[in-house]
């Protein structure tokens, strides 16, 4: 049985107050708050197991090396890779995505084009246009409608022979729209194109299989899956990262150095050039035990609830409009208060211990659409309360109050 108030004690930082008030962390959008298990997994690795890994014969050496080996076999069946080696350990999901971008350099050329959609994060738009220049390809974006979603119709219009790869995220991490990615990853096949999803947003609600979705290349962090910062996951099929050249170079990625020539590591190290966020990755794994021992289903039914039930009571505001309407959202709500800045709201819940987005949310072409400056942003996780939106209805009631 799922107990939100069990739930909580493993989270330390949720019993802290945020000036004078009891926290309400509504920013899970932006990073999530880390269990009391994965925290233990940090110290435990540093105070017992610190060693630099696949190097040296000695034991902590082989521990650490164990110990990230296992994280990588954890994230490999979460995701259901055919192979561990399909699974990459990256910074996060701005580097997968820019270790895609960079290997496609030397297989893209002028005339090619990559499609990407209106509803993504900076992170998955800026790569693709820094390739288009190198490489003389086309940028195209899916357009999107009132409700945020992506208009679909458009999508089969643009695809063509030309299209060599398509990026689009799973979920919108300014909207919280869950992206038709079964259907564009089965187009995208039919044309020969490659498609790169950006998981950073559907991981923490939606568990992938990379293997059912066909999917050739899928990114996550895991920040914001209650894991620590600077680490996450490229997965991508064995043939396409066969095909990919190294993104960079040092130690660790290479099998033979001479000043002539250097060949490359096998699988999945060629992508692991340097020391990695050895604990990082561990508590990566920890992070996705803790999830799963909880359950996906569990954690999307019980998001799902919040999400509707913060809903239906902000909308009861008068001259408060939620942006992303679709039918099909993770647990996210953009709103603003009409004539007010969503900056001067966000300041107002801080003052009351609540932690909302206030923003463009590294996608402003999604602002430039609804013709607004950014919105505040609440986003809810498994840990979340409704008392905790009864605060944040509260709260948004104040601000309209003082600021209108
Ligand atoms: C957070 C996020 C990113 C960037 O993730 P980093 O961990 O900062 O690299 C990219 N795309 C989406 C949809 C996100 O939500």
């Amino acid at each position: 049985m799922f107990n939100v108030n069990d739930i909580r004690k493993d989270f330390p930082i949720l019993s802290r107050k945020v000036n004078g008030k009891p926290l309400v962390y509504f920013d899970n959008a932006a990073t999530s708050q880390t269990p009391q298990q994965v925290i233990g997994g940090i110290v435990d690795y540093y105070s017992n197991h610190n060693a630099n890994i696949h190097r040296g014969v000695h034991t902590l050496s082989q521990e650490a090396t164990d110990l990230y080996e296992q994280a990588r076999q954890k994230i490999q069946v979460h995701f259901n890779a055919k192979f561990s080696h399909e699974i990459i350990f990256t910074s996060g999901t701005t580097h997968g995505i820019n270790l895609v971008a960079n290997g496609f350099s030397s297989l893209l050329k002028k005339g090619d084009e990559i499609i990407v959609s209106a509803l993504e994060h900076h992170s998955n738009i800026v790569p693709w246009q820094m390739l288009c220049e190198r490489t003389g390809a086309t940028l195209k974006v899916i357009p999107m409608n009132d409700e945020g979603e992506l208009v679909m119709t458009e999508f089969d219009i643009m695809l063509s022979e030309n299209t060599k790869l398509i990026f689009v995220n799973h979920v919108s991490n300014a909207l919280g729209t869950v992206n038709s990615i079964e259907y564009i990853i089965e187009k995208a096949h039919q044309v020969g194109a490659a498609v790169l999803i950006d998981g950073a947003q559907s991981s923490p609600h939606i568990k992938a299989d990379v293997q059912k979705l066909n999917v050739d290349f899928y990114v996550a962090s895991a920040h914001k899956m209650c894991g620590p910062t600077g680490v996450g996951v490229l997965y991508g099929k064995e043939e396409w990262l066969k095909k990919l050249p190294p993104y960079q170079g040092g130690g660790e990625m290479i099998a033979e150095v001479t000043f002539e020539k250097t060949t490359y590591a096998e699988l999945p190290h060629k992508f692991e050039a340097g020391t990695p966020n050895i604990c990082g990755g561990i508590a990566f794994g920890a992070a996705i035990d803790y999830m799963n021992a909880i359950g996906f289903e569990v954690i999307a039914n019980y998001e799902n609830e919040l999400l509707e039930y913060a809903t239906e009571e902000l909308l009861k505001i008068e001259g408060l409009k939620i942006y992303g309407t679709s039918k099909h959202k993770t647990s996210v709500i953009s709103f603003n208060l009409e004539g007010i800045h969503p900056y001067d709201v966000g300041t107002i819940l801080d003052k009351l211990g609540i932690a909302v987005r206030t923003g463009h949310h590294c996608a402003q072409p999604i602002m430039d659409y609804f013709k607004i400056p950014g919105t505040v942003r609440a986003s809810f996780s498994f840990y979340n309360t409704k008392a905790e939106i009864d605060t944040l209805v509260e709260g948004v009631k104040k601000a309209k109050m003082m600021l209108s």
